[in-house]
């Protein structure tokens, strides 16, 4: 069995390349790397690698995260700027025993050293996004922190092996510094092969408070379908937010075990993810909540065509 599970429409593209790899025996590391480069290189995704939206002081900020479910090897960077591929730093990262997670110019120390590809990853129309957000919170006042989404991955190959990844420009507008949940291990991401993996998308500061994805792996380990895991552990921390803080953000999770059987679950309306395993073609879904249940549909043909247009239309400057 193979399969590779991620959050949001965007990760479709990556998936179906991350197929073929898989269906011919490839490692669910090289897998989960491929697929994270693909999202990381198309500038039309506005919340990862190029074309990825500024903070505040209009730099692209990038975090990311790499996990090997076999020896639990984890790298991360966070806050790191000019690189074209966190993700692939992040990997190497991981194979070191110490130093193994690193931030801003440390990390792009690092990652000049080792020779990875610098590039300026603000692009013209990130920079157009970034005037008409400061039109409009000039006058609207309407809270900065809105257009993000993160691609989160797990994935399993033929021989076992599970990985997990993430890869995020954050939140728009972000203070310079500020580091989501997608780089934190057991929040963002977590995975065990023995076991499973999950991920996750949302507002970093909430996700965090639950350490939702290693909650998640934690609660398949004791028996639960990938499915119910999701909706347990979101639920939850949904709830408990609500209670202690008044209101809970954005908190979306995908989740796969190591027979390949897959889960999701999420607190807002229209969470798109992408999914593909020896028994299932790259197929795209939408769900929602539906009294502590998930219920997943197909993307129509439509709403894929819908979904690309309006990300690839003209922008103008307000
Ligand atoms: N979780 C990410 C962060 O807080 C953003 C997102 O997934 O939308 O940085």
């Amino acid at each position: 069995m193979w399969g590779i599970i991620a959050t949001w429409r965007m990760a479709a593209e990556g998936i179906s390349e991350a197929s073929e790899i898989l269906a011919n025996h490839g490692d669910a590391g090289d897998a989960i790397e491929t697929a994270i480069k693909a999202v990381e290189d198309f500038e039309y995704y506005k919340s990862v690698g190029y074309g990825g939206l500024p903070n505040e002081e209009m730099e692209v900020e990038l975090d990311a995260a790499f996990m090997d479910g076999d020896t639990f090897d984890m790298g991360a960077v966070a806050a790191i700027k000019d690189f074209a591929n966190p993700i692939s730093i992040a990997r190497r990262l991981s194979q070191e025993k110490v130093n193994s997670m690193l931030v801003a110019e440390g990390a792009e120390k690092f990652a000049h050293k080792e020779g990875f590809e610098r590039k300026n990853m603000l692009t013209e129309r990130a920079k157009i996004h970034f005037k008409n957000r400061m039109k409009e919170v000039r006058e609207q006042e309407i809270k900065p922190y809105s257009g993000h989404d993160t691609v989160g991955m797990v994935c399993l190959d033929e021989f076992g092996k599970m990985t997990s990844a993430t890869s995020t420009s954050g939140l728009f507008m972000k203070k310079k510094g500020r580091v989501g949940d997608s780089p934190i291990v057991g929040s963002g991401f977590y995975v065990d092969s023995q076991v499973g993996g999950a991920s996750a998308t949302g507002l970093g500061e909430d996700l965090m408070k639950g350490c939702i994805s290693y909650e998640i792996v934690r609660l398949m380990k004791e028996g639960m379908h990938p499915q119910a895991a999701c909706e347990k552990a979101v639920c939850d921390l949904d709830r408990e937010l609500k209670q202690r803080r008044g209101k809970a953000g954005d908190l979306s999770l995908i989740a796969m075990n190591h027979k390949g059987e897959w889960g999701v679950a999420t607190n807002i309306e229209g969470f798109s993810f992408a999914v593909a395993t020896a028994l299932q073609e790259p197929t795209v879904y939408l769900t929602k909540m539906i009294d502590g249940k998930c219920v997943h549909e197909v993307a129509s043909q439509e709403w894929l065509d819908q979904y690309m247009k309006t990300r690839m239309a003209p922008l103008e400057e307000k």
